[in-house]
């Protein structure tokens, strides 16, 4: 070995050679799957997006098994976003409850041309122009999503829920082909998009023929389906099924757009699934034109649709008109004709609720409406059952709107049978006997027995541990039941009683779920007034009022020794509620309740903390708020006029106080606000206002 050979062996055995042909070797590795990533992304898109095969299923198969391989291999190259993880295998046994960061808000309906212009009127005296144009689109039926996107990429899933939070179903929602877990372009770092799951006809009649010739139970409808299926434990089990998802919405903080139809058209281009039925329409005739035309061609659709939704075009008008408690204002829904089946009506019974509102309802032969099995349907009170003339052993029309319960709508008299008598109303109380009263004004008749009433007693416990009242983890309807029944608890005060030791020998109990609820209920001593208030379940005091009331009053104490008179002066207090305080107020039970709950330690005076964010500063003002803010969003800014005093109103009118205007005001509102000589203000000097 001379010199040069030395030197070319040392080369070769050096750590440095090694590193270097390892590195190169893991390159190529890295490109290969990179490569087989991109490429079986695409293909992905164009199937199962554009609807348009670009490779036979068998290729698919074997690059998909490379990639697999490879990827096995090298753990360092995983990617939560490869294609490889859409074939599912993770199991959730308990989906975890997250909070949206933006709620997700419902629709407001409509069922006619006439409402449509209520609603334009509505909205362009709130912009205070006649300048507006809609984007219609089809109103999916399925069940809401709301996808996350950071850096390109998806990281979660979460379901509508009640809207303020819902669970997280990422594991089952990416074996879904259509959703893309890795963006084909930019939008913004960091974005929401909003959609709908649905199960198309195809796919849902098959999935029912393999059901049937397994001797099976077919499914009810493809949207209790689609949304069943998010709730599966194994995302191979969801994997298999025919899912898809249409998206209808992005939310983000500075969308780079002025139209809500550019987004949609953005949202396209970047790898989503969105229907091309959309359509931007000058004004209400054209909205029309377009849902003239879906009422007939949806049953061409290939999966189903019950309306179309009409939105505000411009982004700055949606920002403009903001939300209602319930909906946006800026779309509305418009729902096809609702489908009518008529059936026959077996027995009317009657349900006691936690206020001790009775409610009828109608036992009825089953019969298939709209996708569903109806067997029940609402009589709302007696006055319906009236009105209609409704009748045992009637056939009656039935009919299912928007909401979930179906109702009865009329009765077919021409098969009435000879020998039918006219309804007699409830004289009982159907879970306790006591005769039912029936308060004047009153549309419902109601048990008076509050405090020996089973129904009753637990519905109250119920509302009391609810998620928006006391929210006490670890404690459901259920086991309030058991509770109740096996004697240990007869109202919401016995709570704070119960042992673990107590609860531990109960049927389906242990030590771990006895625990969680006495925890449940120790923590429930933190939450605030408010909460509490409305969680006494006082008749007429829902979420709102209780929250009114408590800013006015402070503590339950000076709630109980107001008068009648004193609670009408507070702002929306209105008789029928002032009138159900002071009863309260005066009932012995209920002063007990109370005086127990303080003994606890239960919140029933406002918190410091919170009392001092709230002052009288801006008392007697009325407040709109109109354009775009920076030092705080927009309902940071609306809270604080409610948190010191003042009142916030949508539109301009003599009675405005005060505009506080960020920019982009729109010209309208400006020019309104002159001619009517309001102050405008600045974000600045609102925030030195209440400094
Ligand atoms: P509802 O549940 O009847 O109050 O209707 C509101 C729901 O309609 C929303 O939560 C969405 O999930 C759903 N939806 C379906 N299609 C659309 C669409 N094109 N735009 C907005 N919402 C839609
Ligand atoms: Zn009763």
């Amino acid at each position: 070995m001379n010199k040069n050979d030395i030197v070319l062996v040392l080369i070769i055995f050096s750590p440095y050679f090694y590193a270097r042909i390892k590195e190169r070797m893991s390159q190529d590795i890295l490109e290969r799957i990179t490569y087989l990533r991109d490429e079986l992304r695409q293909h992905n898109y164009n199937y199962y997006v554009l609807d348009n095969a670009t490779i036979s299923d068998y290729d698919f198969d074997n690059k998909l098994k490379e990639l697999q391989s490879l990827e096995e291999q090298n753990p360092q190259y995983f990617d939560a976003t490869s294609p490889t993880q859409r074939v599912g295998g993770a199991i959730t046994k308990n989906f975890n409850t997250v909070a949206h960061k933006n709620r997700m808000y419902s629709l407001d309906n409509s069922y006619s041309i006439e409402d449509l212009y209520d609603w334009e009127k509505r909205i362009q005296k709130n912009l205070g122009t006649q300048n507006t144009e809609y984007t219609c689109e089809l109103k999916y039926d399925g069940a809401s999503i709301n996808l996350s996107y950071e850096n390109g990429k998806l990281v979660s899933a979460v379901t509508r829920g009640d809207g303020f939070q819902g669970d997280d179903v990422t594991a089952n929602i990416k074996t879904i082909k259509s959703i893309p877990l890795q963006l084909k372009g930019e939008l913004l770092d960091s974005f929401e998009i909003r959609g709908e799951i649905i199960l198309p006809l195809n796919g849902f009649n098959q999935m029912n023929e393999e059901r049937i010739s397994a001797g099976e139970e077919p499914y009810r409808n493809p949207r209790n389906t689609a949304s069943g299926s998010l709730k599966l434990q194994d995302s191979a089990e969801v994997a298999k099924r025919p899912l898809d998802c249409l998206l209808y919405h992005i939310v983000g903080e500075k969308i780079p757009y002025k139209t809500h139809y550019q987004t949609l058209e953005k949202a396209r281009n970047i790898g989503f699934k969105v229907p091309k039925a959309v359509k931007v329409c000058k004004d209400i005739k054209a909205v029309f034109e377009f849902i003239n035309h879906w009422d007939i061609e949806r049953h061409n659709l290939p999966y189903e649709t019950d309306g179309i939704v009409i939105k505000v075009n411009n982004l700055h008008q949606q920002d403009e008109l903001g939300f209602t408690a319930k909906a946006p204002r800026w779309a509305i829904a418009y729902k096809f004709k609702a489908e009518q089946e008529s059936t026959l009506l077996h027995e009317i019974t009657y349900q006691v609720g936690r206020t001790g509102a009775i409610t009828p309802v109608a036992n009825l032969e089953p019969v298939q409406l709209a996708g569903t099995i109806v067997k029940r349907a609402s009589l709302h009170n007696a006055d319906q059952i009236e009105k209609l003339d409704i009748r045992v052993n009637d056939t009656v029309f039935v009919e299912k709107g928007g909401e979930i319960i179906p109702k009865v709508v009329g009765v077919d008299f021409e098969k009435r049978p000879l020998d039918s008598q006219p309804t007699q109303y409830a004289a009982n109380c159907p879970d306790c006997e006591t005769a039912l009263v029936r308060k004047e004004g009153d549309a419902k008749h109601y048990c008076p027995n509050e405090y020996g009433c089973p129904t009753q007693i637990t519905g109250r416990i119920q509302h009391f541990i609810s998620r928006k009242a006391m929210n006490i983890d670890g404690l459901g309807s259920e086991t309030v039941e058991l509770l109740f029944k096996e004697g240990l608890i007869f109202n919401y005060a016995d709570l704070y009683d119960l042992r673990a030791e107590q609860i531990v020998p109960l049927e389906r109990m242990a030590e771990k779920s006895a625990e969680n609820i006495v925890a449940g209920v120790e923590l429930s001593k933190q939450i605030p007034f408010e909460k509490v208030l409305f969680a006494l379940g006082i008749r007429f005091v829902g979420e709102t009022v209780a929250k009114k009331l408590a800013k006015h009053y402070k503590s339950i104490d000076n709630i109980m020794a107001s008068s009648f008179e004193d609670l009408t002066n507070v702002d929306e207090i209105g008789d029928r509620i002032a009138q159900s305080i002071v009863d309260f107020s005066n009932d012995l039970s209920s002063i007990q309740l109370v005086d127990r709950l303080k003994s606890y330690g239960v919140q029933l005076e406002m918190s410091a903390e919170s009392q001092e964010n709230q002052t009288d500063k801006l008392q007697g003002n009325i407040f709109v708020v109109s354009g775009v803010f920076h030092q705080m969003s927009r309902n940071e800014l609306k809270k604080a006029i409610e948190d010191n005093g003042g009142k916030v109103s949508s539109s301009i009118s003599k009675k405005t106080s005060y505009i506080v205007a960020g920019d982009n005001m729109g010209p309208s509102k400006r020019t309104k606000a002159e001619d009517l000589e309001i102050a405008i203000i600045s974000e600045q000097e609102f925030i030195e206002m209440i400094r």
